[in-house]
C-alpha cells in the first residue's frame, strides 16, 4: 500500500528527543523552543515567532490579538479547514466566504472588496497547497479599509510570494506542524508569527495565560502578574525537540518534496495536453513548497472512479475540503458573499496524490502509470 501521507521523520529527531527526556524540565519555552523561535525569526525575518500547540491555537490567538468582537465579520475562502473559521466564530464573529480562483484554489482577491462592510474586521487568506494568495492586492485592500490580514499559512512553510516568506506579508501568520504538513513537531504543533510590532507584547501575554511572564523571564520586570485575557498557548519541549530535529533538515525535506511534485507534474503533462485532467498552476511570483500535488478530474463521478481505481492498485489518494458554506454550522455562523462559481465545482474535481518525505521515484511511477491506465 502506498500511503497518502506519512509523517516527516528524518532520524535526526531522536537525539533531541532523548536530550529533552533526560533534561530536568520539559515545560514550554525551554531550550528547544528557543532554538526553534530563533530559527523561524531568522528564516522568516518576522518580528516575533512563537510556537503553539497547533495552527488551530495560532488562529485562536490571532483572533484574540486583533480583538475580534461579537458581530465582527471575517472574510475568508469557504474552501479551507474548519479551524480557519472556528477560531473567529469562537469570538462571536460572522464568517463571510468569498469564492476561490480555479487556478490556485486560493481566495479570489478580485472578489474581496465587494464583501467588505462596516463590520469587517479582517481578511484571512489561506495559502492552499503552499501556493501564495495574491497578497499585494489583499494588503492594499486591507490598508484602504483599515483591516487586519491574518495569513492561514498552515501549509506554507518555506514558500514565498514575490521573494517573501508566506506568513510574513500580513499582520499575523499562522502555521501548522501537524503530521500531515511538510514539517511536524511530533504529531501536533503550530507557530504564530507576528509581523506588526505593535502586537508583539500582547501576543506573548496571551500565550502565557494573560500574564507578563515572558517579560519577567527576560528580567525586564521583577515579578509577573495577571494583565490581560489569555490561555496556555505554548507546547511542551518534546514537541519542540522533534521539530528542531526536522528544522536541521528543512532544505533536504523541501528539495525532495519539490522533486516529487515536479516528477508528477512532468509525467502527467501529456494527460493535461490531451484535455483529460488539469494540473495545479503556480503563479510566476510564487515559489511553493510542494505541500500538495493534486489534479482535477472532469467531475465528481470521474474523481470517485479514479480514487477507486487507484485504491484497487494499493494507492491511497484523497479529495480535500468540502466547502465550509455547505456544512451544517454555516447556517448559524457564516454567509457566502457573491456567487459560488468555482468553490463547489472545483473542489469536487480535485484529487490529491501521495506526497510525503521518503516517497520514492518507483512509487511515483507506479502511481503515474495507474493514472494513465485509468484514462486509457
Ligand atoms: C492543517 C490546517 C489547519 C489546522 O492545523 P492544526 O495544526 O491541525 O490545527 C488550519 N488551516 C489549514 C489551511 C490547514 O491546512
Amino acid at each position: 500500500m502506498i500511503e497518502f501521507n506519512r509523517k516527516p521523520y528524518t532520524g535526526n529527531e531522536d537525539q533531541y528527543i532523548l536530550e529533552a527526556l533526560q533534561s530536568p524540565k520539559m515545560s514550554g519555552d525551554g531550550t528547544f523552543t528557543k532554538h526553534c523561535h530563533q530559527w523561524f525569526q531568522q528564516q522568516l525575518g518576522c518580528a516575533k515567532a512563537l510556537l503553539t500547540p497547533s495552527c488551530t491555537h495560532s488562529l485562536e490567538m490571532a483572533a484574540l490579538l486583533i480583538n475580534v468582537q461579537p458581530g465582527d465579520e471575517i472574510i475568508m475562502p469557504s474552501y479551507t479547514f474548519v479551524s480557519t473559521a472556528n477560531a473567529f466564530v469562537l469570538r462571536g464573529a460572522k464568517i463571510v466566504f468569498v469564492d476561490v480562483r480555479p487556478d490556485t484554489m486560493n481566495i479570489d482577491e478580485q472578489r474581496i472588496e465587494a464583501a467588505i462592510t462596516e463590520r469587517t474586521k479582517a481578511i484571512v487568506p489561506v495559502h492552499y497547497a503552499g501556493v501564495g494568495c495574491e497578497m499585494d492586492t489583499i494588503m492594499e485592500l486591507a490598508e484602504k479599509h483599515d483591516l487586519f490580514v491574518i495569513e492561514d499559512a498552515a501549509q506554507g512553510m518555506m514558500s514565498t510570494y514575490k521573494g517573501k516568506p508566506l506568513g510574513t506579508l500580513g499582520h499575523i501568520g499562522c502555521f501548522s506542524f501537524h503530521d500531515t504538513k511538510n514539517y511536524t513537531s511530533g504529531g501536533e504543533g503550530g507557530l504564530l508569527i507576528v509581523n506588526d510590532e505593535n502586537l508583539v507584547e500582547r501576543a506573548e501575554i496571551l500565550r502565557e495565560k494573560g500574564t507578563n511572564r515572558s517579560k519577567f523571564l527576560r528580567g525586564a520586570i521583577d515579578k509577573y502578574t495577571w494583565v490581560d485575557v489569555g490561555s496556555s498557548f505554548l507546547p511542551g519541549e518534546l514537541q519542540a525537540a522533534y521539530l528542531w530535529g526536522q528544522l536541521q533538515q528543512a532544505d533536504t525535506i523541501n528539495k525532495q518534496r519539490r522533486q516529487s511534485w515536479q516528477h508528477y507534474y512532468d509525467r502527467l503533462q501529456d494527460l493535461q495536453q490531451q484535455g483529460r485532467v488539469e494540473l495545479p498552476q503556480v503563479p510566476d511570483n510564487c515559489v511553493h513548497n510542494a505541500h500538495i500535488f493534486y489534479l482535477k478530474a472532469a467531475d465528481i463521478d470521474e474523481r470517485s472512479a479514479l480514487i477507486e481505481h487507484l485504491k484497487a492498485r494499493d494507492i491511497a489518494t484523497a479529495f480535500h475540503y468540502i466547502p465550509l458554506h455547505s456544512a451544517p454550522s454555516a447556517h448559524t455562523h457564516a454567509r457566502f458573499h457573491g456567487d459560488d462559481r468555482f468553490t463547489t465545482q472545483e473542489s469536487e474535481r480535485l484529487i490529491r496524490l501521495p506526497m510525503w518525505y521518503g516517497l520514492s521515484h518507483d512509487q511515483r511511477e507506479h502511481i503515474i502509470n495507474a493514472i494513465y491506465e485509468f484514462y486509457a
